[in-house]
């Protein structure tokens, strides 16, 4: 059940058989020259609403903001700070709660450390304070990241890279322009820098050459295959008491 889509009446209906809801997160972050600014939250948001038609649950419009760290500085990335996607998460959670919903899966499309923290930070709050409820954090790139690795053929694979070209090229390859030079940051790790473009101009971590529909066909089977696994699971995980 795509939430966008639905009348109150529908929502009242379908809440009698499901309780679960999925909420896609995504960005506004540059991917390098050939790949759009929505891409994270494209990716998440195209595969969750081929999920839900195999399985019995709701599906929130997706948060499109989220939290940019390394591609921070690059034109077009519209980031918010970790404070505001823990506040906005925290909110909808909450709301979606006094509306009935109990199972709760925080899904990410953008992997980046920080946001991904304080969507964890925020269902830690959220297993304290709300009685009932079930919550999973989780971004695809990290629980499926072997099966992703070899399914690319670049090493240390990653934003803008093989994998996301081929994922937005199965999914919207019409938004694919050309493709980007292969290219890795140079950040001065474990140095947190201010300006970012000055050691990764390109806002590319990987080879786009080497991306392919089929590719991200394959990507998107992984993924649908693993979330669905990990909501199936959710009947095994007691309720917060
Ligand atoms: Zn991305």
């Amino acid at each position: 059940m795509i939430i966008e889509n639905i009348t109150m009446a529908e929502f009242k209906r379908h809440l009698k058989k499901t309780k679960t809801i999925i909420f896609p997160f995504g960005t506004v972050e540059e991917h390098g020259d050939h790949l759009p600014l929505n891409t994270d939250t494209l990716i998440i948001y195209e595969i969750l609403k081929r999920l839900v038609k195999e399985r019995n649950v709701f599906l929130a419009p997706p948060v499109y903001y989220g939290v940019c760290t390394t591609t921070s500085q690059h034109p077009g990335t519209i980031g918010i700070t970790p404070e505001t996607l823990r506040r906005l998460t925290y909110d909808i959670v909450r709301d979606a709660y006094k509306k009935g919903l109990r199972n709760f899966f925080l899904i990410t499309g953008h992997g980046g450390g920080l946001h991904s923290s304080a969507l964890r930070e925020t269902a830690e709050i959220l297993i304290e304070e709300l009685r009932g409820i079930k919550i999973a954090v989780l971004c695809p790139y990290d629980i499926l990241h072997k099966e992703l690795s070899e399914l690319a053929d670049t090493q240390n694979d990653s934003h803008a890279g093989e994998i996301e070209t081929s994922l937005v090229l199965s999914l919207a390859p019409e938004l694919v322009q050309g493709r980007s030079k292969e290219d890795y940051p140079k950040l001065p790790r474990p140095f947190v820098v201010k300006d970012k473009t000055r050691y990764w101009r390109s806002g590319v971590w990987g080879n786009p050459a080497k991306a392919s529909r089929e590719k991200g066909d394959r990507a998107v089977t992984l993924i649908i295959k693993k979330i669905i696994g990990i909501i199936d699971q959710a009947d095994t995980v007691p309720p917060a008491s």
